[in-house]
């Protein structure tokens, strides 16, 4: 398994004191930090004092049911990912919890592997993991270290021509005329009647295309300039 580099915190409502523990043992393998509770009592206190990435609730639990437990909660919470699990394996059943707003279902007798590969993309769809890496051709920007690589070489950009690639990795295989760069890169929205753009352009070609058989970055005669993943080849 991939390593999270977050730990998700998961709250586990289950009164069959063999089972939870079984799930918590096994998800507190897979890196979850788990915590679990053999009712729903006090539950809103519970979510309000820390934050959880995912519930898993059973259906059947002493005083109230999982049902109800799941309408309270989503009063408060309308995001908050939920997994039902349970041995209520009719379909009147798995309507009625999909549509009091779980975001999976998962009958008992389960497999553990399965109910955390169901976590998992219940999790992605909740985090998307954000983007660090853009990239075009052989040339890839890291966006965390902020370094720029074509091929396998290491290219040493100024902070405003590694802005401008990064403006161009953004919208390649656009045309993007001088105006909008201006903007974008430079904050003007007013013709300053300067070539600033076109200077920066050849910096960034000099920069990441010369020597290479493939050319990113493209003129587009009377309109702009282009980055494209399949640039001229000369
Ligand atoms: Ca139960």
């Amino acid at each position: 398994m991939r390593k999270r580099l977050e730990t998700h915190r998961i709250l586990l409502i289950e009164d069959e004191k063999k089972l939870s523990a079984v799930v918590a043992r096994h998800l507190t393998g897979e890196g979850f930090a788990v915590e679990s509770s053999p009712d729903g009592e006090g539950l809103m206190k519970r979510l309000a004092g820390s934050s959880f990435s995912l519930i898993i609730l059973d259906l059947n639990l002493p005083r109230k049911s999982g049902f109800q437990l799941l309408l309270e909660l989503r009063a408060e919470y309308a995001t908050l990912p939920v997994l039902i699990l349970s041995a209520r394996d009719g379909v009147p059943d798995k309507v009625r919890g999909l549509l009091l707003g779980a975001d999976d279902y998962l009958t008992k007798p389960f497999d553990l592997s399965e109910l955390s590969a169901r976590m998992q993309a219940i999790l992605r769809r909740a985090h998307p993991a954000p983007q660090t890496t853009l990239s075009a051709g052989d040339l890839t920007m890291d966006l965390l270290n902020q370094k720029v690589r074509r091929g396998s070489a290491d290219v040493t950009l100024s902070r405003k021509e590694y802005a401008l690639l990064e403006f161009f990795l953004r919208n390649k295989n656009q045309i993007l005329t001088r105006k909008r760069i201006a903007e974008q890169v430079w904050g003007y929205t007013f013709d300053t009647g300067t070539n600033i753009v076109d200077v920066y352009v050849s910096y960034l070609r000099k920069a990441i295309d010369d020597g290479a058989s493939q050319k990113l970055i493209q003129t587009v005669f009377g309109q702009g300039y282009m980055l494209a993943d399949d640039g001229d080849r000369k």
